[in-house]
């Protein structure tokens, strides 16, 4: 066989299947077989056709449970199988997903890929917490980081961080919360600075709002976990005007609005 259709690397938004673009949730019904994140949410999984292979290639916590050339051979090898290859991942393959790399084995093998951005969970997180990223005259800058270094030869610049935008957003950045609360402070944020952690965004979203210097404790003794985004920056306040209550999946089917 020879390869007949290119790899899809498809953005599968923070969980919320309604959050699907339209043409990941073609691709996902049309595809032979899907290797997935850990951190898809089932219901998305649910729009894969009856007939495909799903297979689980994610990595947990920085654990991998598949070694990145792993999926990378995966990967070729199926497309080299004359299949129809997705390979979904969380919220947009292009941001902290490692879409990147995928792409340059995809193109040093010689196989043509396609890719589908999808809403990142940092976006939707703030949004579904009521958080405008950006507000004239509050933040005119936002920041997307990771909380996780890729190795200690090119640590996390937290000072350049906290002078760097009116907004932070953290991926990865429940494990050294207290590290990063504290390189932010030092660095010349405010203590006071509003700040929210959101676990499982779109999905059963839990949120714990505190300032700077106390949202570790109160991450702690809520019992929070990962996954999780991290919002730190003026905006956060502007929930206590703007939150909503966004239809869940698992609320949507009973929801009912009254007047
Ligand atoms: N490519 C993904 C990010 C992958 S890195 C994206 O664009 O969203 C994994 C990190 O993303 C997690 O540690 C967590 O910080 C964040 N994350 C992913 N899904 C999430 C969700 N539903 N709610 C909160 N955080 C989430």
């Amino acid at each position: 066989m020879s390869v007949r259709f290119p790899v899809a690397l498809v953005g599968a938004g923070p969980g919320d299947p309604d959050l699907l673009t339209q043409k990941a949730a073609r691709l996902l019904r049309l595809a032979d077989i899907v290797f997935h994140d850990a951190l898809i949410y089932p219901a998305v999984l649910d729009l894969v056709g009856p007939r495909a292979r799903r297979i689980a290639v994610g990595k947990r916590g920085g654990r991998a449970s598949t070694p990145q050339w792993t999926i990378h051979e995966h990967l070729i090898r199926a497309a080299c199988d004359g299949l129809r290859v997705v390979r979904l991942k969380g919220g947009d393959p292009f941001l902290f997903g490692r879409g990147g790399e995928e792409c340059r084995a995809l193109r040093a093998a010689g196989i043509p890929y396609d890719v589908v951005p999808g809403i990142t969970s940092g976006q939707a997180a703030a949004t579904y917490a009521g958080i405008p990223l950006t507000y004239r005259g509050v933040s005119q800058s936002v920041l997307f980081v990771t909380g996780r270094g890729a190795n200690q030869s090119k640590p996390i610049d937290w000072a350049a961080a906290a002078r760097g935008a009116d907004t932070l957003v953290i991926y990865m950045g429940m494990e050294s919360l207290e590290m990063i609360c504290a390189a932010l402070i030092q660095a010349g944020k405010s203590p006071s600075t509003p700040a929210i952690a959101v676990e499982w965004a779109t999905v059963s979203q839990k949120e714990v709002a505190a300032p700077l210097q106390d949202l570790k404790r109160a991450c702690a003794s809520a019992r929070l976990q990962s996954p999780a985004i991290i919002v730190i920056g003026e905006v956060v306040s502007l929930r206590d005007i703007l939150a909503f209550h966004p239809a869940l999946p698992t609320t949507l089917e009973a929801r009912a609005i009254s007047c």
